[in-house]
């Protein structure tokens, strides 16, 4: 029957090798797995209640906390991704008719708008252009207009290469006994975030950026402020088998450099990055340089060309990732990724090599 014919085709099919090109990823994540973590996730198995496993998940714990730069009991790695641990975050922090503010300065402050109103919060959004950050004054006068019972906060806006300050922030917010909720997903281990310090009370990441993990792990972690916070569910007990191999036996690369020498590595690669980009002739997105996020770099796509022609050019010639812009961005930038063992000059140099190529190549309008 013909039937039988599809499936022999499709069975065909999956005896194909795979094929997974070598390519160097320095778009906005995910970013290469070095060596030693893909080796990890070679291992075989173990399962979830071995004795072997607890020890594993107290280090995951630590390892996390030390990220995060936080004490906080409740921190663990949650099996999903960024957009998880947002939910997962706002889940548990929002009820029905809570009163939510959202800075919205880019594509993930408007993506917590649509998942907290589809908890039923009752939104109320601080708006910034992109490409710019809140001030404290700005988010006190949102605070006192709107009392929320939790401010959400982008600090590395990867739609648009920006860092927002965050020094401040929790102490203004619990003075409206308001949480403080950070989305860190692009950010973290590659520019300052301490949590207890700064008084965060969410704050959650992910694995594929800067811990250069593969993607679906989501480490989050909760302040001891129980008053404030609901009853947190947000475990699930299959991801534990899985995870951890990423972690705990192969150190991502903020592990082995320390944290203070992993922001220093990526502010100055940036700085270089930045330098490099200005001298082809690019525009960089971020006016101000202390705003630039040091992991991702947005640059204005030169007038004339076409940034799909660009990243097409320079994936296929030169086996580059870069990528073009997202939300408000899109159509308007090219965003550069360089995060944790990414972050080299030598990287940095193959990617302007690149630029320059494909400026030369890709077709220019004359309009
Ligand atoms: N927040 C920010 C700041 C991000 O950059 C991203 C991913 N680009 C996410 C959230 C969502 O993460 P994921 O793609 O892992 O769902």
């Amino acid at each position: 029957p013909q039937t039988g014919y599809i499936y022999l085709f499709m069975f065909i099919s999956l005896l194909q090798p795979l094929l997974v090109p070598d390519r160097l990823m320095l778009g906005p994540g995910p970013s290469n797995v070095p060596p030693r973590i893909l080796a990890a996730g070679g291992r075989q198995l173990i399962g979830h209640i071995h004795e072997e496993m607890f020890q594993i998940m107290d280090e995951i714990k630590v390892g996390i906390q030390y990220a995060f730069q936080t004490q906080n009991a409740l921190t663990l790695a949650i099996s999903g991704t960024g957009h998880c641990a947002m939910e997962a975050a706002l889940l548990n922090t929002v009820e029905p008719g809570d009163a939510v503010l959202v800075a919205v300065n880019g594509i993930w402050g408007e993506r917590a708008v649509d998942v907290s109103q589809r908890l039923g919060a009752d939104i109320h959004q601080l708006v910034k252009p992109a490409g710019e950050y809140f001030t404290l004054k700005e988010i006190e006068e949102g605070l006192a207009q709107h009392m929320p019972s939790l401010l959400f906060i982008t600090h590395g806006e990867s739609s648009t290469g920006v860092v927002q300050p965050l020094d401040g922030l929790g102490d203004l917010c619990h003075r409206f006994n308001c949480l403080l909720l950070v989305d860190a997903v692009a950010s973290l281990g590659g520019t300052p975030i301490l949590m207890d310090q700064q008084g965060i009370d969410i704050l959650y990441t992910g694995s594929q950026k800067v811990l250069n993990a593969p993607p679906g792990t989501a480490p989050i972690s909760f302040s001891e402020r129980k008053q404030l916070v609901k009853s947190v569910c947000v475990t699930s007990a299959s991801c534990r088998s899985f995870l951890l191999f990423y972690f705990s036996p192969s150190c991502p690369f903020v592990f082995v450099q320390g944290l203070e020498n992993s922001w220093k590595l990526h502010k100055e690669n940036s700085i270089y990055l930045c330098e490099g980009l200005q001298r082809l002739g690019f525009t960089l997105f971020v006016k101000e340089p202390e705003a630039r996020l040091p992991t991702v770099n947005a640059a204005w796509v030169p007038s004339g060309y076409d940034w799909k022609e660009i990243t097409t050019f320079i994936l296929n010639t030169h086996g580059i990732e870069i990528s073009g812009g997202l939300g408000p961005s899109a159509g308007k930038v090219l965003r550069i990724g360089l995060m944790g063992y990414n972050s080299t000059k030598f990287n940095i140099d193959r990617v302007l090599h690149a630029l320059q190529d494909a400026l030369q190549h890709c077709h220019k309008s004359k309009m």
